[in-house]
């Protein structure tokens, strides 16, 4: 009798099943002004998942999150620290850009997170690194402020979570590239801990 598939098989082809309705999804106004929705990427057993806010113009041309200058930036930060995208997932509260690269409604979130909350069931990372405000209230409220929690672990229904600022805002001010990057040093060795 021929058996299912392996359960890393499983894991990829749900991730893959949610990136294909996300594609074609028109749940909240994002969908009509989108170029392509910007489901996710990575390794379906990552052992951190980054959630930033919304894709930006260059995600919502190609399809792919973080590919932008702050996407390239972040990859430079892990790789400095002995991580890849490979080691991860990435993926955003929302998946189409919110038009001017506006702050998503809340509407526009509420109707977008089932998608993220089903990656995370699937991928199951040790840590979700949030990237900036929108994403650290998302799972924590209003109350929350990146300046307040970056670099420190949070934990929510046994879920570790680790806050730092968005590498955007790196790029508007460069003197969150050394915080960002002594907190990315701080979850890479949380993580080597973890799966040592
Ligand atoms: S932002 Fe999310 S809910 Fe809104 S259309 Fe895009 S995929 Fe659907």
């Amino acid at each position: 009798m021929a058996l299912g598939p392996q359960v890393s098989d499983l894991k990829e082809t749900l991730l893959a099943s949610i990136a294909e309705e996300v594609m074609s999804c028109q749940n909240c106004k994002l969908g009509a002004t989108r170029t392509k929705a910007v489901p996710g990427v990575g390794s379906a057993y990552a052992h951190i998942c980054f959630v930033g806010e919304g894709p930006g113009r260059e995600e919502d041309l190609s399809g792919i999150p973080f590919v932008g200058q702050a996407g390239r930036l972040l990859d430079r930060m892990l790789i400095a620290e002995g991580l890849s995208r490979r080691d991860c997932y990435i993926c955003n509260i929302v998946k189409c850009r919110p038009p001017n690269n506006r702050v998503p409604e809340p509407s526009e979130v509420a109707a977008c997170s089932l998608y993220l909350y089903a990656q995370l069931a699937i991928v199951e990372p040790e840590v979700i690194c949030l990237l900036g405000n929108t994403a650290l209230r998302f799972f924590f409220g209003e109350q929350y402020s990146i300046g307040q929690v970056h670099g420190t672990i949070l934990v929510k229904d046994e879920q570790r979570f680790m806050p730092i600022y968005h590498p955007a805002a790196a790029l508007r001010n460069p003197q969150y590239v050394q915080v960002i990057q002594s907190d990315l040093r701080k979850l890479a060795a949380l993580i080597q801990r973890t799966v040592d």
